[in-house]
């Protein structure tokens, strides 16, 4: 049984704390360790890795995510790695001098069915007073059902799953969904015997109104899984309702005054004042009688309720048609195709239209995507005519084929540049994105590239398009990491875009 522990990590002091309890657990040493640096433009190293103890440092791998929030970021952790499990850590968290022989007691008990096991979450209380509301509120993790903070999944179900859900961006509800999706694809969680302390971070004083959020994550939820998704993660929906309630009480109040109605008003300001009044008094009642958590529930108490209500709204909108991941997002409106080692063989600086050969079922799936009425274009980068490989009528004749073989193609993107020319279209660059995007039509956020490498993959989020990978033999291991959504050729990319697309009708 091998093991790699995945740590999604911004660089908090935290990190190397937890790096040093790793290495002083006494128990069988992971095969891997792997950080994944998630900050958008890292300026420094993540950790020092002369400061670090035992083997950490000799196991340690760094990954980059570029800052698209944790659910990426281990996505790219544990697609680096070939192991049976990968357990995630929450780089805030710190193992006890025992985890490592008792994660190790813990996976081994598993039978096949069960896809993760989580450790238990203990957060140290205050000595000698009562907790705050932001530390009630990090001590909910105890109780907290499949949390990141420390848990191992199969990686052969991360696989079969594609991972995290990256619509989620913050890390909140990542985890309850890829639980939720390991339940429903028939597997079994369990809770393990091995222990992880999750101390209280400090916190500014507003961060229970940034936390507010999260109500866009728990509309995400509700599209993805169902209005009763709470109940399955045992999660709790908390004053929402009362939320909407305390809103639209302060909101008619607003109208009253506004169109001169004084009953309406004065009942309206009555019941907003009473039910703020309420979540005030629920929120100061377990807490510390501290002036400072005073002023903080007092400031905070009138702007939860809108700020929550607000996100929630939003995210009912935007999340409105959001089908369970690896599924996109937006309607698809276009499908651009790379050429060579997407839909047809690779063959380099191929200038012989005979040697066309379309990889395996890529006619029956492009055939589907335009019976289903997108416009299918092509996007390829034919350097071999900078390079004086090949001349622009040998590269005609050998897409005429393609043609021929796999299309029609509503449209055709070349570039013949090579990489010094500075060109916009070569990908990565976005050039031959935005152009056919153009070429028929359509939007370019509605448009999904299809293809085998990572350029591909770039040139489509800098051109505002959606991506999805098709790796085929030569495609690098870190493109497959970094890449959104992964599928094992261009079939099942096409099952899982015409899913999403039948589901909408
Ligand atoms: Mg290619």
């Amino acid at each position: 049984m091998s093991v790699a522990i995945v740590i999604a990590t911004i660089g908090r002091p935290s990190l190397t704390r937890l790096l040093i309890a790793l290495a002083a657990s006494d128990g069988p040493r992971p095969d891997a360790l792997v950080l994944v640096d998630d900050r958008r433009r890292p300026q420094a190293e993540l950790v020092d890795r002369l400061g670090l103890p035992g083997w950490t440092a000799e196991l340690l791998q760094v990954r980059r995510s570029g800052g698209r929030g944790p659910a990426a970021a281990r996505n790219v952790g544990w697609r680096s790695v070939d192991t049976d499990w990968v357990v995630f850590l929450d780089d805030d968290v710190r193992v006890t001098p025992l985890w490592l022989g008792q994660l190790a007691a813990d996976l081994q008990v598993l039978d096949p069915d069960v896809a993760a096991s989580q450790g238990r979450i203990s957060v140290p209380r205050p000595p000698r007073r009562r907790p705050t509301d932001w530390e009630r509120g990090t001590a909910g993790l105890e109780t907290a059902s499949w949390i990141t903070a420390d848990i191992a999944y199969r990686r052969a179900v991360l696989r079969e799953l594609h991972g995290f859900d990256e619509r989620f961006r913050r890390a909140y509800r990542e985890d309850a969904d890829l639980a939720l999706r390991a339940l429903a694809a028939g597997y079994r969680l369990t809770v393990g015997q091995r222990r992880t302390i999750h101390p209280v971070r400090p916190a500014p004083w507003w961060a229970s109104i940034a936390q507010q959020r999260g109500n866009a994550d728990d509309a995400l939820m509700r599209a993805l899984h169902g209005a009763a998704w709470h109940r399955r993660v045992g999660a709790v929906v908390g004053r929402r309702p009362r939320h909407l309630a305390t809103t639209a009480a302060g909101l008619a109040a607003v109208v009253g005054a506004v169109t001169r109605r004084r009953r309406l008003t004065a009942w309206a300001a009555a019941s907003w004042i009473a039910a703020t009044a309420e979540f005030t008094r629920a929120r100061i009642a377990p807490g510390p009688r501290s002036a400072d958590e005073l002023a903080r529930m007092l400031a905070t108490s009138a702007v939860i309720p809108p700020v929550a209500s607000w996100h929630w709204l939003d995210g009912l909108r935007r999340y409105r048609r959001s089908r369970p991941w690896p599924a996109t997002d937006g309607p698809v409106d276009a499908v651009l195709v790379d050429r060579d080692g997407t839909i047809v063989r690779d063959v380099p600086y191929n200038g012989e239209p005979a040697l066309v050969e379309p990889m395996p079922g890529a006619r029956a799936a492009l055939d589907r995507l335009r019976a289903a009425g997108i416009r299918v274009g092509v996007i390829t980068n034919q350097s071999g005519i900078a390079r004086g490989q090949l001349t622009m009528p040998q590269v005609t004749a050998v897409n005429a084929r393609v043609d021929e073989l796999l299309g029609p193609f509503a449209d055709w993107q070349v570039c013949p540049h090579g990489p010094d020319d500075g060109c916009s279209c070569r990908k990565p660059r976005p050039g031959m994105v935005v152009a056919a995007a153009r070429a028929l039509g359509v939007d370019v956020r509605r448009c999904l590239v299809v293809g085998d490498t990572g350029a591909d993959v770039a040139a489509a989020r800098a051109a505002g398009a959606d991506a999805v990978l098709v790796p085929n033999d030569a495609t690098r291991r870190e493109e497959i990491a970094a890449a959104p959504r992964v599928f094992r050729g261009l079939t099942e990319a096409v099952d899982a875009l015409l899913r999403r697309a039948g589901a909408r009708r």
